[in-house]
């Protein structure tokens, strides 16, 4: 093809990818303290749905409307994943087939990445650690699972993780069945992405269980993390299911 037809093919690959992770190198973007609005799009024009969007992630879950039998389905378990980190992103990339069921379809997992402190609030609390599960069908549709950590016993594939990024190894063989809590109650709702270009239409699932990472962890995490956690956004009247309990 054409240089101009070449160069205009891997924009598209560029924006269908950034449709559900930030691949791109260099972000022009940062984050606050977690509590100031961010204002991203005064940063770039492209990312106006991030202030001016009204279905936006994350969000205070204490603001349940409906209680319900909200559970997920999902099979996740060991499988190579190649990591990236970088300022602010932890992010391990799989390709294995594992996934989530919702409304009969099956939704690919593509990336479980990390945020410090966790993004969402459940009843009111923030918790110093969360992993989102970030899966993608192929014509983009997108289900976050959200898994919270507090304070307690070592999470096992936590640590390979944390092992693999100290070594600077840029793969890792992952048990994800150790990042997700076998309780799969969920909280459930409909948002965005956290990051520009926070785009909205994402099936939000959020774990009841809330799972345990040693201090040691949480710190790591913290240190090659820093403040990673987008401000709360409002429910703007979107109804949260919670799960029966
Ligand atoms: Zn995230």
């Amino acid at each position: 093809m054409s240089l101009p037809a070449f160069i205009a093919a891997i924009l598209t690959l560029g924006c269908a990818s950034a449709a559900y992770a930030d691949t791109s190198g260099e972000r022009d973007w940062h984050y606050r303290d977690g509590e100031t609005a961010e204002n991203w799009s005064a940063v770039n024009p492209r990312y106006g749905l991030c202030d001016r969007g009204t279905m936006q992630s994350p969000v205070d879950l204490s603001a349940v409307a409906t209680r319900g039998t909200t559970r997920f389905a999902a099979a996740y378990g060991p499988a190579p994943a190649k990591l990236t980190v970088g300022p602010g992103k932890m992010k391990a990339e799989v390709d294995q087939g594992m996934g989530l069921i919702h409304g009969g379809r099956l939704f690919p997992l593509r990336q479980v990445h990390f945020h410090t402190p966790a993004e969402h609030k459940i009843h009111g609390k923030l918790y110093p650690l969360a992993a989102h599960f970030v899966h993608a069908t192929d014509d983009g549709e997108l289900t976050v699972l959200g898994v919270t950590f507090e304070a307690g016993a070592e999470n096992p594939a936590l640590q390979t993780i944390l092992d693999a990024v100290t070594a600077g190894a840029d793969s890792v063989e992952l048990d994800l069945a150790q990042l997700a809590p076998r309780d799969q109650a969920v909280y459930r709702y409909m948002g965005s992405l956290t990051t520009p270009p926070c785009s909205e239409g994402v099936n939000w699932f959020v774990a009841a269980t809330v799972l345990t990472a040693s201090k040691e962890q949480i710190a790591a995490m913290t240190d090659r993390l820093g403040t990673s956690n987008r401000s709360l956004q409002p429910l703007n009247g979107r109804l949260v299911l919670a799960p029966e309990n």
